[in-house]
């Protein structure tokens, strides 16, 4: 079932949805379904799983020369989608990549969601590969987020590429969107990040998933300027709760997001990362509250690997 449609049989209440990640190399579902098992009990209608992009890694060649070679460190998204899907009864969410993926590739993917019964696909650029100081295009695949997203409400009408004509009224496709409360780090302002996000909607997105924040402020502000352009679509903000120290430094540096200093100083000031992540639960709690306030139509959580204090949160707001 579409996404917008769970929001709309959900007549105003909040739902509950979280993100997984493919577990290394193809090993490990066993820990990816402990990590989602406690999480049933909140009935989430749909669970996301992430795509990573490739990397580099270099081989030595016992020569002196070192080759080159591209590699995925987390294969297998729609694959986990699928069980997922079959194990737990859910719709699930792949995202898709405009990195690494020619669109040939794409449209063989978007097939394959087809046959899998999935409705719901999240179109993402991807950042630029490590190493590289800005993102660059795979031969043959999308510039930005909004070209794959033509391309997925095209296929989902039954326009296949180098098709002349699209065959159907309705998109198969309910598409997701990122939206950034704090602006995309390579936007040089808020409003010409959603100038872009506006032409993401225009291009057929359906919804739009907000990178995590600390502050709702940003949030709340982000939905009163995506309305005023018209952004019609429904908003569902992106949640993580804080669990380590370490999370100070990693979390900023790797989603470009800032931390209230309030949160800073209360979590340099706890003694372990138990009191850390007792911390993080209480910010989410008082986060959640007020966003269900505020009308959001899902709370999306980012698990990273760890439930247990997503279960504390959500035994507290559901
Ligand atoms: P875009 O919408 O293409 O925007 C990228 C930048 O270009 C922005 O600054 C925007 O303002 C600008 N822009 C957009 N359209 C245009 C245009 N037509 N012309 C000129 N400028 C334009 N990454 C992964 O690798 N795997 C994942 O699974 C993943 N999941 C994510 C889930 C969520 C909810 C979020 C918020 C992010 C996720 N990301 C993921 C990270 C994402 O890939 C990066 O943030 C990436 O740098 C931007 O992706 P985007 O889809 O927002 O890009």
């Amino acid at each position: 079932m579409k996404i917008t449609d769970h929001i709309k049989n959900a007549n105003g209440k909040t739902l509950f949805s979280l993100e997984v990640v493919p577990p290394q190399k193809g090993i490990g579902i066993e820990d990816l379904y402990k990590n989602i098992d406690p999480l049933m009990e909140f009935k989430p209608p749909f669970i996301d799983v992430t795509t990573s992009r490739e990397e580099y890694i270099y081989l030595d060649k016992g020569n002196g020369l070192m080759e080159r070679r591209i590699t995925r460190m987390r294969p297998g998204t729609l694959g986990i989608c699928a069980a997922i899907q079959h194990k737990y009864n859910v719709d699930t969410v792949p995202h898709v990549l405009c990195g690494g993926f020619s669109q040939e590739e794409t449209e063989y993917l978007l097939v394959d969601c087809m046959y899998l019964g999935i409705d719901n696909v999240m179109a993402l650029r991807g950042d630029a590969m490590k190493g590289e100081q800005h993102f660059v295009p795979t031969v043959g695949g999308h510039r930005n987020a909004m070209d794959l997203v033509h391309q997925m409400n095209d296929l989902g009408r039954g326009k296949y590429l180098h098709d002349e004509k699209i065959s159907a009224e309705e998109n198969k496709f309910c598409i997701g969107v990122a939206g950034y409360p704090e602006k995309h780090i390579e936007a040089p302002s808020i409003n010409y990040d959603l100038k872009w996000l506006k032409q993401k909607v225009d291009a057929g997105a359906d919804y739009i998933v907000t990178q995590m924040f600390f502050d709702n402020k940003k949030f709340i502000d982000f939905v009163k300027q995506a309305r005023e352009i018209e952004i019609n679509v429904p908003i569902i903000p992106g949640i993580k709760p804080i669990a380590t120290k370490g999370h100070l430094q990693m979390l900023p540096k790797v989603f470009k997001i800032d931390l209230p200093e309030d949160l800073i100083s209360e979590v340099e000031k706890a003694k372990d990362n138990t009191a850390v992540k007792q911390i993080g639960i209480e910010w989410a709690i008082a986060q959640c509250r007020e966003l269900m306030d505020f009308g959001a139509p899902v709370l999306h959580f980012y698990s990273m690997g760890k439930s247990d204090n997503i279960k504390k949160i959500a035994k507290e707001i559901f």
